[in-house]
């Protein structure tokens, strides 16, 4: 494999830069361009690894000196990608970052596709597909909890648990395997009774498995939340409230189309992606304001309906719309405006009658807010992530996988019920090992590798 280099920090001037390279001829390569702070070549191959060296990168043909750098050395197979690696750690300079690597791109490496460098840690067999792809999770995680589920990813919980279910199956085959080789011995009944008992429990375990990916879209992607209410209910007022606290914001990132911008929020290390917020806080600013009629459009998207009412005035027949719409939805109901006492909307019993959680809440003077919060945290179960260590499967690949392989488990399965021949058997076994070793890279194609690292980012 020939030697890749990269910038490997984000494109800006910063503190410090820092250019990567990897691959066998890294040292060779440093040699022709690096010289210690006395100026003097050293021998680069002879440095240990897990070391530093100061000096300047110069200009290999004019011997001018173009950063003062800190390098660090990675002997194979003890390092990100199990090659000899180095990290030039410069100015973060745009200018010297790019001089740099063009020294090293001249002097014999070729410039890294993006997440060469993880990918090669896969293919050298230092990390598996699905810790590969924690990596850029972790990388570009939104909140908390999706950083740590990300990272429990990485060492290898996920992997873990596969490799346990695969491990029963294999077991398995090797009993049927053998059933298949000595007919002669009568063990084809017992061992159907017992496979059957294995399969059930492996299906059981991948279920398990499967559904915590509800848990793991959410760490991803963030709850899909709606505010909804009729004009002047508070609907800008507590999204104001929420976005204002300032640790409460994570970012505005841009959304599926280009024109629309997405807000998340983080509630406890949760993201909530509020839809359509810039419409809503739009509209605020001028005399139309969002109604009725939009509520139902928004709300049908969303995963979370915050269903605002005034508490201050009786239920309308908007209001009453309002609650038919939120009928069927994860959904809180929120009664805005308290610090004013002129009606109380808290015993109305067609509110109650929604069975919905009722929160009584002031957007303006910010009261209610943490109970909102807690409600939310209750919906969607989300203090159990707190216990952290369990493996989630955040990754809709991996999901999809897990699905596969049940779907050929349950085939195993009915097979075994009608009485078919073993060899028949295993082959819907063979085909949920194979599913899961998707999972961990085992038997991937070069296409899915290829597409799953062209994701990342240069220099990762
Ligand atoms: P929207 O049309 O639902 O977005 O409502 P706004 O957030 O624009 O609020 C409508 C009016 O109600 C504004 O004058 C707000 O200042 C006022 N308002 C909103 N929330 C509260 C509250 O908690 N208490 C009081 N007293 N007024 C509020």
């Amino acid at each position: 494999m020939e030697t890749i280099a990269a910038i490997s920090t984000a494109i800006g001037n910063g503190g410090i830069g820092i250019i990567r390279m990897s691959g066998k001829e890294s040292f060779n390569i440093l040699q022709k361009i690096f010289v210690n702070n006395k100026e003097k070549k050293i021998k680069i191959d002879k440095i240990k690894g897990y070391t530093m060296q100061y000096g300047y990168i110069i200009n290999k043909n004019t011997g001018e000196k173009i950063d003062e750098v800190i390098v660090s050395f990675f002997k194979n197979p003890k390092s990100y990608t199990k090659e000899d690696m180095c990290e030039i750690n410069s100015h973060g300079g745009m200018i010297v970052e790019k001089q740099i690597l063009n020294q090293c791109l001249e002097n014999g490496a070729i410039l890294s596709e993006p997440g060469e460098f993880t990918k090669r840690a896969f293919l050298n067999g230092r990390i598996d597909l699905s810790q590969a792809e924690s990596i850029m999770d972790l990388i570009n995680s939104k909140t908390e909890k999706e950083a740590k589920a990300s990272i429990n990813q990485l060492q290898g919980e996920l992997s873990g648990k596969i490799n346990e279910i695969r491990h029963y199956l294999l077991d398995m085959m090797a009993d049927i395997e053998a059933a298949i080789d000595y007919p002669e011995y009568d063990i084809e009944e017992i061992t159907n009774k017992k496979a059957f008992n294995i399969l059930e429990n492996t299906s059981e375990k991948l279920n398990e498995l499967k559904n915590t990916f509800n848990t793991g879209k959410i760490l991803k992607e963030g709850i899909k939340t709606a505010i909804i209410g009729r004009p002047n209910v508070g609907k800008s007022s507590l999204l104001n409230n929420i976005l204002k606290e300032e640790r409460a914001i994570v970012s505005e990132i841009e959304g599926t189309t280009r024109d629309t911008i997405e807000e998340y929020i983080s509630i406890n290390g949760i993201a909530l992606k509020i839809i359509d917020t810039a419409g809503i806080r739009k509209t605020s600013d001028t005399i139309e304001k969002i109604g009725v009629k939009k509520a139902l459009d928004i709300a049908n998207e969303a995963e979370l309906v915050l269903a605002i009412f005034d508490n201050t005035k009786e239920l309308n027949k908007e209001d009453l719309e309002i609650l038919e719409i939120i009928k069927n939805k994860n959904a809180i109901i929120l009664l805005n405006k308290i610090d004013i006492k002129e009606n109380n909307l808290e015993n109305n019993l067609e509110l109650i009658n929604t069975n919905k959680d009722i929160i009584k809440i002031s957007a303006k003077k910010g009261k209610g807010i943490n109970e909102l919060y807690k409600a939310i945290e209750n919906i969607f179960q989300i203090e159990e992530l707190d216990n952290g260590e369990e493996a989630i499967v955040t990754n809709i690949r991996h999901k999809n996988q897990i699905e596969y392989a049940i779907k050929s488990i349950e085939q195993a399965k009915e097979a075994i019920k009608n009485n078919l021949p073993i060899d028949i058997i295993s082959i819907s076994i063979k085909q949920a090992l194979e599913d899961l070793g998707k999972i961990t890279g085992e038997n991937v194609s070069e296409d899915i590798i290829n597409e799953i690292f062209s994701k990342f980012c240069l220099g990762k």
